[in-house]
């Protein structure tokens, strides 16, 4: 097995569901079950679904043939890793977009996948470029999938509607490069797109701390003596700055408890015992990725995805806990999904359900007003002023997304 590295930076993978978004990412990782232990499997890559890849080089071959994930280069010499990249296998159905929007505030960069045989644009095809839009990712590489199912004339049609179709957009100068990732054609070339449109992002690792957790577990087996119990165990990515073993680490908003019919949330403290990275326990950990914390805490806080949707960091580093916030509100023309109308404004009154990081919470709308809006949380959330804020209201039956709101100071 080749030296595993951390992943260092994010890429999104989105588009039209069966537009081959999981067999790219298996064609570049490999089997991706197998990167990370077993209580991560199970536990953190289930909401967002991520794999890493090590793009290696062939230091002997011109590009594109240089560029590989394969340890042993075509002409038998041996490769070496250029670096690992994190994909988020962006879940292709409209009810999930609010899982995107908030899993794409960890996203650095993105791939938009495209089927070849298929007209442009599908409808999901549309939304996540949207998506991409209103999020202001603009690393983009549109990969053109499947050509082994066309010609050479339907490909290369098929090339212009994509590139009709992002005119005007943030996908406007991507690149577009033809693959099959069911055949493994052209994954040098794309792999050279993605070197050069998504850098890794400039990290400063003298600040503070920044876990969004997305999951967190008790990994013990039923019937565990409590001397032998492991703590309680968070998982979910690192945002800014750098964790090490051994670090104090605040969480908030913390613990949910009842006190004569009130709730209130008590931030909590404890203990680093081990951190998981790119399938291996290390001893430091940076951004990029997904992060296991083992933690000293009691196992029955964390069980169950208890502490889902907090915020980690230095004790007393943390942002505010907002019970109730302002947004700046930008509204979609038009309502996530094959039905979708158009938006109405927010109105005073209305519930709505938001997704900050990786929290949830729904909320009643105090006042609504051009552009902005004041809402009042049923949960509390820990955030940045400046966060990005999902917004879905609830039509017929279901949670729809229908714009993107700014927190305010
Ligand atoms: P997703 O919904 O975007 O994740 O799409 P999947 O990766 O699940 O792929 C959907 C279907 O398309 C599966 O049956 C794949 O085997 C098939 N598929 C994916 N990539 C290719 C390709 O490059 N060529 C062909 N012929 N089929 C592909
Ligand atoms: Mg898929």
């Amino acid at each position: 097995m080749a030296g595993t590295q951390q992943p260092e930076v994010n890429i999104g993978l989105v588009g039209h569901v069966d537009h081959g978004k999981t067999t790219l990412v298996q064609a570049l990782s490999g089997s991706w079950t197998d990167q990370h232990s077993e209580e991560m499997k199970r536990g953190i890559s289930i909401r967002l679904g991520y794999a890493d890849a090590t793009f290696r080089e062939c230091p002997d071959l011109e590009e594109p043939e240089r560029y590989t994930v394969k340890t042993e280069c075509e002409d038998g010499s041996e490769s070496e890793p250029l670096r690992t990249v994190s994909f988020v296998d962006a879940p292709g159905h409209e009810t999930l977009m609010a899982t995107m929007l908030s899993g794409a505030s960890l996203m650095d960069g993105a791939v938009l996948v495209v089927s070849a045989n298929e007209p442009v644009p599908q409808p999901q095809t549309e939304e996540h470029l949207m998506a991409l839009d209103i999020i202001g990712i603009e690393n983009i590489v549109i990969a053109q999938n499947k050509v082994d199912l066309v010609d050479g004339d339907q490909a290369r049609r098929n090339y212009e509607e994509i590139q009709e179709f992002v005119e005007g957009t943030v996908a406007e100068d991507a690149p577009v490069v033809p693959v099959s990732a069911g055949q493994e054609v052209n994954l040098d070339l794309l792999i050279q797109a993605i070197e050069e449109e998504i850098p890794t992002p400039e990290r400063d690792p003298d600040v503070d701390a920044r876990m969004h957790v997305a999951r967190s577990f008790d990994i013990n087996k039923p019937g565990t003596s409590a001397a032998d119990l492991t703590g309680g165990v968070l998982g979910g990515s690192l945002v800014a700055g750098e964790l090490e073993s051994g670090d104090e680490i605040e969480i908030k908003p913390g613990r949910e408890i009842e006190e004569g019919g009130q709730t209130e949330y008590v931030p909590i403290e404890t203990t680093i015992r081990s951190l998981q990275a790119g399938g291996e326990t290390v001893d430091t950990v940076t951004p990029g990725g997904l992060l296991g914390v083992g933690t000293g805490l009691d196992p029955a806080l964390t069980k169950g995805d208890a502490l889902a949707g907090r915020m980690a960091g230095p004790p007393g580093s943390l942002p505010p806990t907002w019970q109730q916030f302002t947004m700046d509100v930008d509204l979609l023309e038009r309502v996530v999904g094959t039905d979708g109308g158009e938006v109405d404004d927010i109105s005073t009154g209305e519930p709505l359900m938001m997704t900050v990081g990786t929290a949830t919470t729904v909320g009643a709308v105090t006042s609504a007003r051009e552009g902005e809006c004041e809402v009042n949380l049923k949960r509390p959330v820990t955030a940045e002023p400046g966060a990005k804020i999902a917004i879905n209201r609830r039509i017929g039956a279901r949670w729809r997304l229908i714009g993107l709101g700014t927190l305010q100071e």
